[in-house]
């Protein structure tokens, strides 16, 4: 595993900057970027492109998310401290350690096996203790851990989950990207305004690996 360095720090400080002329603007989410070390959870093959604005692969035929969508996700979800956050598609578990970094308590479901054994290794070495990992339908949501403040799917989702709507406190918000075609997303921000009320709003088309029904078993 590399050590952080101050190469590494360099290159997130440029990530950062390029991030900011990308529109994003929360400086929780800015300062979670720049701490966190990215480099940590890709495949030692491809740690040049770990301060790259780009999503690669993390085995498993899945996908680290763009840091960009990392942060317009979050950015999003306007997390107040303490929130309790569900993500839906853990992977190699970055998002989840930004969502803890700006201060979420941070729940997340991941459906395969060998992915989910090795972030959560991850996620206690480099001492993310606090936040809790799933292996399970993210569908479903967790129903037992629940009420949510706030739900991110960080995969493509054909449709808005009935069951993750249902986990959303009042005054809570889902961010999730919903298919428009076979591979581009709407990012789509739901509010919950009350016990059947939820307000809808678009925030254009990102690319995500799609959301698949049911547990994987490797
Ligand atoms: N948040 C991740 C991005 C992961 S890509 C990161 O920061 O790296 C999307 C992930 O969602 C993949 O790991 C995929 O296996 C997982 N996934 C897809 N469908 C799922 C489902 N129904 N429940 C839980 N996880 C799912």
């Amino acid at each position: 595993m590399q050590r952080e360095s101050y190469r590494h720090k360099g290159l997130r400080k440029k990530l950062v900057d390029l991030l900011k002329t990308k529109g994003i603007n929360n400086l929780k989410v800015l300062e979670a970027i720049n701490s966190i070390p990215r480099h940590e959870f890709l495949d030692s093959s491809f740690l040049e492109y770990a301060y790259q604005d780009q999503a690669f692969p993390i085995g498993s035929g899945q996908t680290i998310s763009q840091p960009y969508t990392v942060a317009f996700q979050t950015q999003l979800l306007d997390i107040k401290k303490g929130d309790k956050v569900l993500e839906v598609g853990t992977g190699s578990g970055y998002q989840a350690t930004v969502l803890a970094e700006v201060g979420a308590k941070v729940f997340t479901i991941e459906r395969q096996k060998k992915l989910y054994d090795k972030t959560k290794k991850l996620l206690l070495k480099l001492k993310y203790p606090r936040i809790k990992t799933f292996y399970g339908d993210g569908y479903k949501g967790l129903p037992t851990y629940g009420p949510f403040d706030k739900i991110i799917v960080t995969a493509g989702a054909p449709f808005i989950p009935e069951d993750l709507l249902k986990q959303l406190k009042i005054g809570g918000k889902l961010v999730i990207p919903v298919d428009i075609d076979s591979n581009t997303q709407e990012m789509i921000c739901v509010t919950r305004k009350s016990e059947d009320n939820f307000e809808h709003k678009e925030f254009g088309k990102f690319r995500f690996v799609p959301l698949l029904t049911k547990k994987a078993q490797d």
